[in-house]
């Protein structure tokens, strides 16, 4: 019998010798689970574009808002759970990772190219099995939650195979684009934006998805009637924003459903004795970060923390079987704590700027803004366009009161709310918003306002500098990110680990066989 065991061992060594191993070299920390139990009811939270500086921000924001000489932070839900882990990003191809690959990564272990999810990088087609496809083999339930749309990056990492994340229609080279992988995912539970941005390709997803047997729920009154007699649900938000993605949480209205009524629903329906995998993602947080707008990035991580209570009270009703994981992709924008110029800004709060330059934080500022930067676009930038239409005519003048109430900066002549320097920036970004025809794209246009639009992108920047944040990109960075566990098998979420160890450690938490 020993013997037996010990030429098994022999030859199970041989061939995983001989066949190698396609895992990334760097993840040596998979953390298998050695105690016994199941998670069977696991929740994965992803804040796309989230690394500490985004929830330190977050954090010191709460804390402001309580007294602004309060030199504290404010601890979020997910900031407290025991467990606490520091993840690299690097893709196949690139130090700096996009959302598929890093989707790809955290969701089916494997290491691909930007761009591409749940494919071999080499061949650009074989396909790698998710955690949730495990799950779905094992029985449980499944729901993809995200606050963009459902065939974007993040949820499509746990239903899609491309190699080219925008193939959402189908093309020559794959003809079953990603919004037709997921309507036939058979996957129980989809909520949040649009399946696709388009809103007759979205109509077209949403009959198919009914003709395969999916409620369909497009408004508050529909969503909040289901019930477990439902079957299996899309549930979309009644009105997108930008790109079929669901408000800012700082846009959102209160009739508007949230990332908190989406989470609260799928764990009523998916809620079954064979256990569940739920994902809710926060993709905003990320949009936010590429538009270097910490107001509106500060209040998607609130809701994103809120959502997470829902979870926390779940684990509470079923401590010994349920898994709450909380993980960033990636960092986006190259967003710091801290701002060289600060403490040259004159500050209304009277707190003293004497730590010297660069030591000053006026975090209260961000509380002064009301829109997103999307927002101010749509609201405030377009309609004025519309309304003076000869761009010799406009006067940033016109839009003071506009810019003081969306973002509290304050640019009447006698205001000490800004530095000359600080006017001077909005009132180029402001002409070449402005002003047609615009100049030719070049090095210092892309620094100054990446592709967004000039006036809006500017104002964030000024009033995040002034409040002590800083931006580097209008992409993603390298920058590490930060994984957190609570529950059965949280021990094995610590250490410094690859973002491919993700998946390993929850199929182990899950007791699933895996490649
Ligand atoms: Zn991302």
């Amino acid at each position: 019998m020993k013997k037996r065991f010990l030429i098994a061992l022999f030859v199970v060594a041989l061939v995983f010798q001989f066949t190698g191993c396609e895992k990334d070299t760097s993840a040596q920390n998979t953390g298998l689970v050695q105690g016994k139990g199941q998670a069977k009811y696991v929740f994965l939270f992803v804040a796309d574009g989230m690394a500490p500086s985004q929830f330190n921000a977050t954090e010191y924001y709460l804390a402001s808002k309580d007294n602004v000489t309060n030199y504290n932070i404010n601890r979020l839900n997910f900031t407290q759970f025991p467990v606490a882990g520091l993840t690299n990003t690097h893709d196949y191809g690139s130090l700096i990772t996009d959302s598929a690959s890093a989707g790809t990564a955290f969701a089916s272990g494997r290491k691909t190219l930007s761009s591409m999810i749940n494919v071999d990088p080499r061949d650009g087609r074989t396909p790698y099995k998710s955690i949730a496809e495990y799950a779905q083999e094992a029985g449980m339930k499944i729901g993809i939650v995200s606050t963009v749309t459902l065939t974007h990056a993040t949820p499509a990492a746990f239903y899609g195979k491309t190699a080219n994340r925008n193939n959402t229609e189908g093309s020559d080279t794959e003809p079953v684009g990603l919004a037709q992988q997921l309507v036939e995912s058979g996957f129980d539970y989809f909520a949040g934006g649009w399946i696709v941005p388009n809103s007759t390709n979205n109509d077209k997803h949403l009959d198919t998805a009914r003709r395969l047997g999916y409620t369909v729920t497009r408004t508050p009154a529909a969503f909040n009637a289901l019930n477990r007699n439902s079957g299996k649900v899309i549930a979309l938000a009644e009105r997108v924003q930008d790109s079929g993605a669901m408000h800012y949480e700082i846009d959102r209205r209160s009739t508007d459903l949230s990332l908190v009524d989406f989470t609260r629903k799928g764990i009523e329906l998916l809620d079954n004795p064979n256990g569940f995998f739920m994902m809710v993602e926060a993709g905003k947080i990320d949009w936010a970060g590429h538009a270097n707008d910490a107001g509106a990035l500060i209040h998607d991580m609130l809701i994103f923390d809120k959502a997470l209570e829902l979870a926390i009270d779940f684990y509470n009703r079923h401590p010994k079987e349920t898994l709450i994981v909380v993980i960033g992709d990636h960092e986006t924008g190259g967003m710091g704590v801290g701002w060289a110029g600060t403490a040259g800004i004159p500050s209304e709060s009277g707190v003293s700027a004497n730590l010297g330059m660069g030591y000053s934080m006026y975090f209260d500022k961000i509380a002064k803004q009301t829109r997103s930067y999307v927002a101010f676009d749509e609201e405030i930038i377009n309609p004025y366009r519309e309304r003076v239409t000869n761009p010799s005519q406009r006067r940033i003048e016109d839009l003071y009161s506009d810019i003081l109430e969306s973002f509290g900066i304050d640019l009447r002549p006698a205001s000490l709310n800004v530095s000359e320097f600080q006017r001077n920036q909005i009132e180029i970004a402001f002409r070449r918003s402005m002003e047609q025809p615009v100049e030719t794209p070049d090095e210092g246009w892309r620094v100054f306002h990446g592709s967004y639009e000039p006036l809006s992108v500017k104002l964030t920047q000024v009033m995040n500098q002034s409040a002590g944040i800083g931006w580097t990109s209008y992409s993603h960075t390298a920058t590490p990110v930060a994984s957190f566990a609570y529950g059965i098998h949280q021990e094995i979420f610590g250490g410094y680990y690859d973002n491919t160890d993700i998946f390993f450690k929850l199929a182990s938490a899950m007791n699933f066989k895996v490649d």
